[in-house]
């Protein structure tokens, strides 16, 4: 039995674990659940799971979550609250393996926590590789933490990579794997065919709704402003130490085939897969085992009479744009890039700003912040301060 820790278990991924989970009781258990403030979510995943520890970030809705598992009868739940707690949940001695699925940077330090202490890290929270993937890859070798990407693209790659290259993941180059070249396939957003004039016009609710896949809010705009490509194209360059002209993004509007990996020898291997992130959880929780998973429905390759693939037109796509051009500047610009980007997303949840301001926000906090790279997660967290007081700013002038 392998025992888990799940950062973020209210959101879309968390949700999704609980599922395999419970599909494999044999297998697997909860022993830690973290999030932020649902406490109905929580309240629920605790009556159903017993784990042994709860934690939600907000005091006043840990205590609402312990009184109402008093009320449930659950007395064995010790419930906490606080990132420090959350921390320690992360790293603690019982755990095996770590789901880390907060969204944001706010999955920062609890991430590095289940990294120093040389856990199995079930990577969803793309952020941290995005705002230090550098010093995370050092870190995790340094720790010995293994670390399995969760985000279907790069859960493809890793599945198409010889078993040296899994074993060393961003240590070796791909060159040294025999790799030319990875592709990441990309939907186009919900807006892929929309005129671009319309675009000013798109409210929340539209941008969050994904044609293939079902995601929490911020992620789904992401898709929809293709920001969530261009922070997959970072997080692929520190995760398999790609190279820019070793990464290839390609317009696959279907989400059936989710990467493909170029060998030198003329081989190529592509992944598909049904939109369902049980998939890649699933295969990271039993690697490097499979276990089997009940799922809607599979792929019927008799009716797959068409595969689309098409270059991208970057103008379309100003934020992926943006994502490149900071990853080639440097690890502050990440920083920079993904803060402004929470602050944009945010803005645009709660009507202060148009979809198409977003990248306005964003390009203007990347010119306008200048700072070193980071050393250690304080600045790396000062960096992101300096450009959330930036980005908030921008909002309120084009409210
Ligand atoms: P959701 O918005 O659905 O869930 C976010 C989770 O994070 C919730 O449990 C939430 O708790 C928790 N959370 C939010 N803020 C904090 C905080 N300050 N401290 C602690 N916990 C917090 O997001 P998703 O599940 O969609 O995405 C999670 C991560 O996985 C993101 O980084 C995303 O990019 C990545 N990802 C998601 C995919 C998807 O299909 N959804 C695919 C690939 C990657 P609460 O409910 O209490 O607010």
């Amino acid at each position: 039995m392998q025992s888990l820790t799940i950062l973020g278990s209210t959101g879309s991924i968390g949700k999704a674990t609980l599922s395999v989970i419970q599909q494999h009781t044999d297998k697997f258990f909860v022993h830690a659940l973290v999030a932020k403030d649902n406490v109905s979510v929580m309240t629920e995943q605790c009556i159903t799971l017993n784990p042994k520890y709860a934690c939600l970030i907000y005091e006043e809705a840990a205590r609402i979550l312990k009184k109402n598992l008093i009320t449930a009868g659950k007395h064995g739940i010790e419930v906490l609250s606080g990132v420090v707690n959350a921390c320690e949940l992360a790293a603690i001695d019982d755990v095996d393996m770590v789901m880390s699925a907060i969204v944001g940077i706010a999955g920062l330090k609890p991430t590095f926590a289940a990294l120093r202490a040389g856990k199995k890290i079930l990577l969803a929270n793309k952020e941290t590789l995005v705002v230090c993937g550098k010093f995370f890859m050092k870190e995790a070798k340094r720790y010995s933490a293994c670390i399995l990407p969760i985000d279907s693209e790069h859960n493809a790659i890793f599945q198409n990579l010889p078993v040296i290259c899994q074993r060393n993941v961003g240590h070796m180059s791909l060159s040294e794997c025999g790799i030319s070249r990875i592709v990441l396939t990309a939907s186009g957003g919900i807006f892929f065919k929309e005129p671009q004039e319309k675009l000013t016009k798109i409210t929340p609710e539209q941008a969050c709704i994904h044609p293939n896949w079902s995601m929490g809010h911020k992620i789904s705009v992401d898709s929809a402003t293709m920001m969530n490509k261009g922070l997959e194209y970072i997080e692929a360059r520190h995760l398999f130490n790609a190279k820019p002209n070793e990464i290839e993004i390609l317009l696959h509007p279907q989400s059936i085939v989710h990467a493909m990996v170029y060998y030198t020898d003329g081989n190529v291997l592509a992944h598909l897969a049904p939109p369902d992130m049980r998939i890649p959880i699933a295969y990271a929780m039993a690697y490097p085992d499979r276990i089997g998973l009940k799922i809607l429905s599979n792929i019927n390759i008799h009716c797959l009479n068409k595969l689309h693939f098409e270059q991208l037109d970057n103008r379309r796509y100003p934020c992926l744009q943006l994502a490149i051009e900071a990853d080639n500047c440097s690890q502050a610009a990440t920083i920079v890039l993904n803060a402004a980007n929470e602050i944009a997303v945010e803005a645009f949840l709660n009507r202060m700003i148009s979809f198409t301001t977003i990248p306005d926000i964003i390009r203007c906090a990347l010119e306008e912040i200048n700072l070193k790279d980071p050393d250690d997660v304080e600045d790396i967290l000062y960096i992101d301060r300096k450009a959330r007081e930036k980005a908030i700013s921008m909002c309120n002038i084009c409210k």
